[in-house]
């Protein structure tokens, strides 16, 4: 039986009468990074802590390694947990060199001072950082910062690696370079990490399992092309903006939107219900074929393509990457994937979507 690096069981936290984390169960297995996704005060913070030992818990229990580490009535302490942890905003001493806040945890894990000198120089190395040792964290970038802690947090080669919104105070083209830095050395020493994020962009390119917290609840653990492909319910949808949700209304004749309609039937569905339809979904056409017609209301160019905000006739709106840039006003017709679509019902149930007319069935998820 293969021993997961991190389990999760029932966990519960509360702060005084409110719920902060609502029965968690998690399984990560070695070597792999997972993202807990979800908006402000979800409880991801909550989670990253508890896992850490910064947090006691209130039922359930968490493994590492097979090894209890918290429950009710046991707590080891975050070191004995042996864990790497990495800040927002960095969180080095400002008053130690740049070698000395690397060798901290080593100090504190009582290695000599010989062999921490190897380990430090080891781990600065591989954050690209060996010229900086002795200087002051201060005088280092936002970048450079981020670095020496990610170098402290795996000196003790930790048996996971912990960090909370790592990439937030850094600037758009240092959060992408440093988000593939990180992924490279996490899959170079074969480390398993827990990150937190409220921006899904961060999730997908670091994660290999993404975890979507609301209201203290898991509400979906998939991989980052299966949650965007196949988002559990129109809220997660709407969160990673995996497209455009419209309301719809649902018969035999087809699935209404305003006066238009769409040729799929879902199952035995009557009334109204809640479509996705994803930006790849979605083109643009000239004349001829066409499934749905839009006015142009807004474009913006992306360098490599033009995000276009399509009003329907009933006021609703699409969402749509475009290569071509119709000019504002413009009616246009777009075609659509049909087998990209996902729809639920009133209580977010999946409805499952087939061609008007088929006799084979094809649910949503196909
Ligand atoms: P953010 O992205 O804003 O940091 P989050 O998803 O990390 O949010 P948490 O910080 O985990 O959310 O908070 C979850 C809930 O628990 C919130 O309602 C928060 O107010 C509450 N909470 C968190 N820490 C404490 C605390 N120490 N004392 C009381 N309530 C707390």
């Amino acid at each position: 039986m293969t021993v997961e690096a991190l389990k999760i069981e029932g966990l519960r936290k509360h702060f005084g009468n409110n719920v902060a984390l609502d029965g968690i169960d998690l399984a990560l297995p070695r070597g792999q990074v997972l993202a807990l996704l979800g908006s402000s005060g979800c409880g991801k913070t909550t989670l990253l802590r508890a896992i850490a030992g910064l947090h006691d818990i209130d039922a359930g229990r968490i493994l590492l390694e097979g090894e209890c580490v918290a429950a009710p009535g046991r707590h080891l302490s975050p070191e004995a947990r042996r864990l790497g942890m990495v800040f927002q905003d960095y969180a080095l001493w400002p008053h130690m060199s740049v070698a000395d806040n690397v060798a901290f945890p080593l100090e504190m894990q009582g290695v000599r001072a010989s062999a921490r000198r190897s380990q430090v120089e080891w781990a600065l190395s591989l954050v690209g950082l060996g010229e900086y040792a002795s200087r002051a964290p201060g005088t280092l970038s936002g970048g450079q910062q981020q670095r020496v802690a990610l170098a402290r947090a795996i000196v003790g080669k930790p048996r996971l690696l912990l960090m909370d919104e790592p990439l937030s105070n850094l600037d758009k083209g240092l959060r992408e370079s440093l988000a593939l830095e990180i992924r490279a050395l996490i899959e170079e020493l074969n480390l398993t990490a827990v990150f937190v994020t409220h921006d899904q962009h961060e999730a997908f390119a670091l994660a290999d399992r993404v975890a979507v917290l609301q209201q203290g609840r898991l509400s979906q653990v998939d991989t980052p092309e299966a949650l965007f492909r196949a988002p559990a319910t129109p809220a997660i949808a709407e969160f990673i903006d995996a497209g455009t949700l419209l309301a719809v209304r649902c018969d035999e004749e087809g699935l209404h939107i305003g006066s238009q309609q769409l040729p799929l039937v879902a199952g035995k569905h009557r009334g109204e219900a809640t479509l996705l339809v994803p930006r790849r979904a979605l083109r643009l056409r000239s004349a001829g074929g066409e499934e749905l017609q839009a006015r142009v209301e807004g474009r913006l160019f992306q360098g490599d393509h033009f995000n276009l905000r399509l009003a329907l006739e009933n006021g609703q709106f699409l969402k749509l990457h475009s290569s071509e840039a119709p000019a504002r006003h413009e009616q246009v017709g777009i075609e659509l994937d049909l087998t990209a679509l996902r729809a639920w019902d009133g209580q977010q149930r999946l409805l499952a979507l087939q061609p008007l007319g088929a006799r084979a069935t094809r649910t949503a998820e196909a």
